[in-house]
């Protein structure tokens, strides 16, 4: 069975603009910004795990960007990060879909595919909804923390870390003392 890390992709593999202190999508594919230390963190983490995003993008029902664009942004990152593969979902909240994260539809999609055992796979995002479908899932879970203006998620769920880089560093701390 595969071991994976899920990743999220607003705020923790490119930067998420900020309104009011809440984080948002990027609406043109010239916006993409690629954190610093991304490049770094899959290099060390490739070694021992598929590479997987997941990300909510719903701005695409609310029509405030084109679903062209968003699959634009998330190919690039794909083929640039050397992502093993992708999942994105675009409904809201009214959809009641099963994909929308704290949902864990995408993990149990890429779970039937690559033959992932979640207990020993990780996830890194930047919102709660990341946490708890991680969690949900049965993974270990990283919380990179901007401090966002809206309900953070329990310090037992998680480790708290500044950036994907750092989250990159600990999994591969915990693997090595697991003699994994
Ligand atoms: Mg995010
Ligand atoms: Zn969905």
């Amino acid at each position: 069975m595969q071991k994976v890390v899920f990743v999220d992709r607003d705020g923790v593999l490119i930067k998420a603009p900020k309104i009011d202190n809440k984080p948002y999508s990027i609406r043109k594919f010239e916006k993409i910004k690629i954190i610093k230390g991304v490049l770094q963190g899959i290099k060390i983490l490739k070694k021992n795990f598929k590479i997987i995003m997941i990300t909510n993008q719903p701005d695409v029902y609310r029509k405030k960007v084109k679903k062209i664009e968003v699959k634009k942004i998330n190919n690039y990152l794909k083929i640039m990060l050397k992502l093993n593969d992708v999942y994105a979902c675009y409904h809201d909240n009214i959809h009641k879909c099963d994909c929308r994260k704290p949902k864990i539809g995408m993990l149990l999609l890429a779970k039937k595919k690559w033959n992932i055992n979640l207990k020993k796979s990780f996830l890194i995002g930047d919102r709660s909804s990341d946490i708890l479908a991680g969690k949900k899932a049965g993974c270990t879970n990283f919380f990179v923390n901007y401090n966002y203006d809206e309900k953070l998620p329990s310090k037992r769920s998680c480790y708290y870390v500044k950036s994907f880089y750092r989250a990159a560093l600990k999994i591969n701390k915990i693997i090595k003392n697991n003699n994994e």
